[in-house]
């Protein structure tokens, strides 16, 4: 059984008076310990499909199976919860909190999951240092660079344990040469720590770094094949 299963998603957004479907009916099933990437462009429906997959947005029909679980069956709570336990976020513009050090923005997911003071420190500094930050802990944003902010992002991504990262356009901040210190980033977490990733980028030389690239076009998948030509050199 897949860790990531969507059965016929569609998704609506209402426009003025009517509807404007977006996505058409998407399939995608993602095992553990996977490494995939989302492309195509702009306006195909790649963040509209994160947004649900990351249970941040319910489709408008079609089933969501997140480690077996319906996910349109739980309430608020319960969505939450699973998400906090199973899915952590990296974002475009990497959502890092202002005036905050390095280190309080990585303990912020566990505030919620109930860890306690002492631990969501060592965890954070373990996290922090492992994306080589160790000696960056209590500078804020402001004094990182978009490199660094972004390894910040992932710190916060990965210190709650969650067996899945989701990270839509995760490079489009950052030039090509610290782009690919992050896709090499992902990439060990992926195969040294196992952890299933699914990414968004618009770029063929970001995605190359997945095992395997699934092409959005208008609102459906029209190619999901393994990536023979991976970068990265992560064994
Ligand atoms: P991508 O991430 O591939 O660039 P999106 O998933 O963001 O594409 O968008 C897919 C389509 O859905 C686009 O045509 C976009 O304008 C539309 N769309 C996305 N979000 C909304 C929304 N909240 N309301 C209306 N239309 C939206
Ligand atoms: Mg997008």
């Amino acid at each position: 059984m897949a860790l990531i299963e969507l059965i016929g998603i569609r998704k609506s957004f209402r426009m003025g008076d009517g509807e404007l479907e977006v996505l058409h009916g998407i399939d995608m099933s993602v095992n553990r310990g996977e490494f995939v990437a989302m492309m195509g462009p702009s306006g195909s429906g790649k963040s509209t499909t994160m947004n649900i997959l990351g249970c941040l947005d319910a489709p408008t029909s079609g089933s969501y199976l997140l480690d077996r679980e319906d996910v349109a069956s739980l309430d608020g709570d319960e969505l939450a919860a699973i998400r906090n336990s199973m899915i952590g976020f990296v974002f475009q513009g990497f959502n890092l909190l202002q005036r905050t050090s390095a280190l309080a923005n990585v303990e912020m997911p566990m505030l919620y999951s109930g860890t306690k003071a002492k631990d969501r420190r060592a965890r954070a500094k373990e996290a922090l240092e492992r994306m080589g930050l160790g000696d960056r802990m209590h500078h804020d944003p402001s004094q990182l660079s978009g490199g660094q902010q972004q390894r910040v992002a992932i710190a916060r991504g990965i210190v709650n344990r969650a067996p899945i990262l989701m990270a839509d356009e995760p490079t489009g901040n950052l030039d090509s040469k610290t782009s690919d210190e992050i896709m090499k980033l992902f990439q060990e977490l992926n195969k040294k720590e196992g952890m299933t990733i699914v990414l968004v980028t618009h770029e063929a030389d970001v995605a190359s770094y997945a095992d395997r690239i699934m092409h959005f076009k208008d609102g459906i998948i029209i190619s999901d094949e393994a990536n023979e030509a991976r970068r990265g050199s992560a064994a």
